[in-house]
């Protein structure tokens, strides 16, 4: 069986215990690789390998970081489709989608923080005649960078980007669920022939692995992308040292639909917006607010619309949805159905796993589900489930609408279907979220600032933003 390395001071090494754990494939239940069950000891000699690198990667020109981090981002590129078929077969997700979305945003988030960094400036204030202020934004040194299944590589090289390109050395974890295309990364550093301990990717679980991570002292700031669970224990860690965080947390995002959208935009777009990657994006709406005098004629046509998805081999082209990532996760989302019938509420569609022939007979796979009946209030509307499961509920007033979409402990990402530029605006301004979009989903613009408000995160992502997480101010002042 396929074993995966660590990558440690530019070469592939074992985990120090020697032991590994099973790494599988959602849609057909069955281990196929093994991965690293790596702790402390490695994690040492990353950081250590990752301090020895820093001294040289910091003080290189913004122009040769941008040289070497773009040829990372060619190699991805060439080896698209490989890539693409191992995010599949690691995560479960369409092979499409993984070839459409998820590596090439791999690819992009390289090339854009390589020449993000060429533009990046800082400021200087001219105090008095003879007085001038300049800061300097100094990379920091070894930035630690957690990453989850869900956009396996896409999400690990969105913090690994601006760290790199900052000036920043890594030690990188990515989700034990999800390796694959973190190891294949190694692979392409070592092809491209990437400076021994610039990047060190260590392999495990989080309990081990992660948490040997966060409490490495000499880690100089982290970056977190996980559940709020996750993200507040490594809080607890990281504050008292007085560390600089990033944390992106989860979502339990409202889709607030007015009676004057355009439907049949609206409609595609909540299709997509509820069920992608088996709804398992932290952008995801799963609480759909319709207002009332189109409830009815939305409901059934998304219903309609949602019965007829392809749930399938990933493989396949034709199929809509494939596997949930993990058994775990599998039954996770179906307990979180069971209690939504226990706490009242009515499966319009799905409502069930999906059981495959072939070699996806012990695939786990769900059905797209609409659940109706259900009061805001209730744990089905309260917590996140991370899964291909949406619940819709009518509202009358925008008022109602803001009160409705503030109703959780979440703040991550909000969608407003209107046709009104007044009530648009009025939303954007009262929704308490990172993230708005209005007639649109997921339309991502690397520039913007991306993250959560409340429970769903510290910091944010994304452009400048990031490359400033990834640096230090240091103001000099001036008087001649
Ligand atoms: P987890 O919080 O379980 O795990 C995230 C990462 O943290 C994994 O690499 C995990 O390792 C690691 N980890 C787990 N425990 C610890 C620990 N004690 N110390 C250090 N690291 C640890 O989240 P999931 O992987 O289940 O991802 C789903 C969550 O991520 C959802 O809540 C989702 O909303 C959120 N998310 C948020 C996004 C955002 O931008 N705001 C984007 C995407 C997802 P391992 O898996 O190996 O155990």
């Amino acid at each position: 069986m396929f074993k995966l390395s660590n990558y440690i001071d530019g070469a592939l090494v074992p985990p120090a215990s020697g032991q590994y754990i099973d790494n599988y494939n959602p849609a057909k239940g069955e281990v196929y690789s093994l991965i690293p069950d790596s702790g402390e000891e490695d994690m040492d000699n990353a950081v250590k390998a990752a301090r020895r690198a820093f001294p040289g990667w910091s003080t290189l020109t913004a122009d040769q970081r941008s040289e070497w981090i773009m040829k990372l981002s060619n190699r991805i590129n060439e080896k698209l489709a490989e890539l693409a078929e191992a995010e599949s077969k690691d995560n479960g997700k369409p092979v499409w989608l993984a070839t459409q979305v998820d590596i090439p945003r791999a690819r992009d988030n390289f090339a854009f923080f390589a020449t993000g960094i060429k533009h990046f400036a800082s400021e200087s204030h001219q105090t008095a005649p003879k007085v001038i202020n300049y800061t300097l934004k100094q990379p920091i040194g070894v930035a630690a960078c957690i990453s989850p299944w869900n956009l396996p590589l896409y999400l690990f090289t969105w913090k690994i980007a601006p760290a790199l390109a900052a000036g920043n050395t890594v030690v990188a974890k990515p989700s034990e669920i999800t390796p694959m295309t973190a190891h294949l990364l190694s692979e392409i550093c070592i092809e491209v022939g990437f400076p021994a301990g610039v990047l060190n990717i260590v392999h495990g679980n989080g309990p081990n692995a992660g948490n040997a991570l966060v409490n490495h002292d000499d880690i100089d700031l982290l970056s977190f992308t996980g559940g709020t669970a996750t993200g507040a224990k490594i809080a607890s860690v990281l504050a008292p040292k007085f560390k600089k965080m990033s944390l992106e947390l989860g979502g339990k995002n409202p889709n607030i639909i007015f009676d004057d959208c355009d439907f049949e935009k609206a409609l595609k777009t909540t299709l997509n917006s509820s069920f992608a990657n088996q709804g398992q994006i932290c952008l995801c709406g799963s609480r759909i607010y319709i207002q009332r005098g189109i409830y009815e004629k939305f409901r059934d046509a998304f219903v309609e619309a949602t019965s007829k998805f392809k749930v399938g081999d990933p493989k396949d082209p034709d199929s809509r949805m494939g596997a949930i990532v993990s058994k775990p996760h599998y039954e996770k989302v179906l307990s979180y159905i069971n209690l939504a019938k226990e706490e009242g509420g009515t499966i319009l569609t799905g409502g069930e796993a999906v059981h495959l022939d072939g070699e996806n007979k012990n695939g786990w796979f769900i059905r797209p589900t609409i659940i109706e009946g259900l009061d805001e209030q209730c744990r089905t509307n309260q917590e996140e489930i991370f899964g291909p499961v949406v619940t819709i509920q009518p509202f009358d007033t925008k008022e109602e609408a803001v009160a409705l979409a503030n109703c959780t402990c979440y703040g991550l990402a909000a969608t407003i279907w209107t046709e009104n530029l007044s009530t648009s605006q009025f939303m954007a301004q009262n929704v308490k979220s990172g993230i708005i979009w209005i007639n649109c989903w997921l339309l991502r613009d690397l520039r913007t600032p991306f993250g959560g408000m409340k429970n769903s995160g510290v910091g944010r992502e994304g452009g400048w933003e990031a490359l400033r997480f990834f640096t230090e101010p240091k103001n000099v002042c001036i008087k001649y």
